[in-house]
């Protein structure tokens, strides 16, 4: 075992909007508890440009509110620490012995051993899958408008996708692109309203409508797509754009950890308790199988799982399990 000599009361696996949450609610019950987190914190938010639908935050950067959660967190004592979770082992009681069932977080660095967890991995950007995306990553194809828009000013870039994401993303692509085309598998826009007519009311949006990215092309350097029609694959259209941007959805980075999921990869959680199928287990966020995707649904999660997480872990400790 690594420093985690200490048996800990929850170890809380992500820090992005829902394990922040669950941080901020455990310690303040009382809790023995640090989070584990693989890169920054932040999650998936930093990489947005603004939020206007965190209530507070009428307008705010996604990374100035990720800033603010991690202040709040540290100003509670909890320690983040910078591992990556390769696995969990559940130490089962069994009939011979007396032991209580306890979960040992497994990092790069060591072993830490809990009584409960709590899952806040959150999630990546879903790819194409197509020829010539892995080859121009970071030079022609992005997953974050955000980070790279800025390399494409003034140029023609493409958008895949019709969710929130990715017609979010486009419309702060046109404050620094000269034309944002959104390639759509669809003939309508999964996005929220707000964003749909904003997006049909800019200038410098246009859509091809039915159509999913074949290939990524070029010979050394990105030379645009080429799409194809939904309905008749035969038909298929060159795009020389400067750049895409893919926004298709996301995986759940839930590898790791054993307990039933849905075919997407998500975490069954209990709806009221937020438990996985694993006793001790819970998950909190975008890792497990929910509706809707939000900040605040994963602050709402956060809180959530730290509170059942609590009654577990005074359970265990009582006797009560
Ligand atoms: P999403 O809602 O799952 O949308 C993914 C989009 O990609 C859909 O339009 C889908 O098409 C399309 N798609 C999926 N696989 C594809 C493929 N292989 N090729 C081409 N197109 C493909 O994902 P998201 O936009 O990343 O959003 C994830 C969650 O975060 C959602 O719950 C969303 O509401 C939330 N979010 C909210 C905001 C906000 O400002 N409120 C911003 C960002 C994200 P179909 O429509 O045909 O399925």
């Amino acid at each position: 075992m690594g420093e985690g000599l200490r048996m800990q009361d929850v170890i809380i696996i992500g820090g992005g909007a829902a394990g922040l949450t669950a941080a901020i609610y455990a310690v303040r019950a009382g809790m023995d508890v640090f989070v584990l987190e693989k890169m920054g914190v932040g999650g998936q938010i930093i990489l947005t440009d603004t939020v206007e639908n965190y209530p507070g935050f009428s307008h705010i950067s996604g990374p100035d509110l990720m800033d603010k959660f991690e202040e709040h967190v540290k100003k509670f004592g909890v320690e983040i620490r910078y591992e990556e979770v390769k696995k969990i082992k559940t130490n089962a009681r069994t009939e011979k012995t007396t032991e209580k069932t306890t979960h040992t977080v497994v990092t790069e660095e060591g072993d830490y051993e809990t009584i409960a967890v709590i899952v806040a991995t959150g999630s990546q950007p879903r790819k194409l899958r197509v020829p010539g995306e892995d080859k121009f990553i970071g030079r022609g194809v992005s997953y974050c408008a955000v980070c790279d828009g800025p390399f494409f000013k003034d140029k023609e870039v493409a958008v895949i996708g019709g969710g929130d994401a990715a017609i979010k993303e486009s419309i702060y692509l046109t404050q620094i692109v000269k034309k944002v085309t959104v390639v759509h598998r669809r003939d309508q826009l999964r996005a929220e309203k707000i964003l749909q007519d904003q997006a049909f009311d800019n200038p410098k949006m246009d859509f091809i409508w039915d159509h999913m990215v074949e290939s990524v092309d070029g010979g050394d350097s990105f030379e645009g797509i080429t799409v194809q029609n939904v309905q008749n694959p035969q038909a298929k259209m060159r795009m020389s754009v400067d750049g895409v941007f893919v926004y298709i959805g996301h995986i759940p980075n839930t590898k790791f950890i054993d307990g039933e999921k849905t075919t997407a990869g998500t975490l069954l959680t209990n709806p009221c308790t937020l438990e996985t199928s694993i006793r001790g287990i819970f998950a909190a966020g975008d890792c497990r199988d929910t509706c809707l995707r939000q900040i605040a649904t994963c602050v709402g999660d956060g809180a959530l799982a730290a509170f059942n997480a609590g009654e577990y872990v005074e359970k265990y400790k009582s006797g009560h399990l």
